[in-house]
């Protein structure tokens, strides 16, 4: 059983360590809420691992664009991972005030090879690989929340429990 807590923090420092290394002006407020009382989980952790990896590239990434656009103006860019327990349930929500994502382009995002990033940026593969290893690989879901211009949550619940994957 994994400590889904630890992961995520871990995963969250990996990436935004990384970030800065190849990028030293990269400036983000990391904010997490993490539930001391969440029950450790049954789940692959290197699986759970990339699809933490692959939200936080994504929220980091839309933070990067937003603070482009934004240029001198005042914006504090920050992303928010937090846990809790819903019954049966662990729930991880990253959260980031980046670009968020319009209506159009949410209708798409799970779909492999779609990217609105460019050529050498951006697979495509990252939320549906996410998609499938939550859903398919542990059961569990994976929803998406966005308003343009403000930013966007991912949600993951898997459900506490005998290993499903
Ligand atoms: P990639 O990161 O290689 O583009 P993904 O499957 O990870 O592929 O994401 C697909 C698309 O979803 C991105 O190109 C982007 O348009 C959108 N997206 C994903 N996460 C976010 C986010 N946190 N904020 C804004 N857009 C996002
Ligand atoms: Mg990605």
């Amino acid at each position: 059983p994994t400590d889904l807590n630890a992961l995520a923090d871990e995963y969250l420092k990996i990436a935004y360590h990384g970030l800065r290394a190849k990028n030293q002006s990269f400036n983000c407020e990391l904010v997490t809420k993490f539930d001391p009382t969440l029950e450790p989980v049954n789940v692959a952790p290197q699986e759970i691992g990339r699809v933490l990896l692959n939200l936080y590239n994504n929220a980091f990434y839309a933070i990067g664009e937003r603070s482009r656009k934004m240029n001198g103006s005042d914006y504090q860019p920050m992303v928010t991972v937090s846990t809790s327990q819903v019954k049966d349930n662990v729930v991880i929500r990253v959260k980031d005030n980046g670009t968020g994502i319009s209506e159009t382009v949410k209708a798409k995002i799970f779909q492999p090879f779609f990217t609105t990033k460019p050529t050498g940026e951006g697979t495509g593969l990252g939320l549906s690989l996410s998609y499938d290893i939550i859903t398919k690989g542990h059961g569990g879901t994976l929803t998406v929340y966005s308003a343009e211009g403000q930013g966007t949550e991912f949600i993951i619940t898997l459900l506490i429990g005998p290993a499903t994957y």
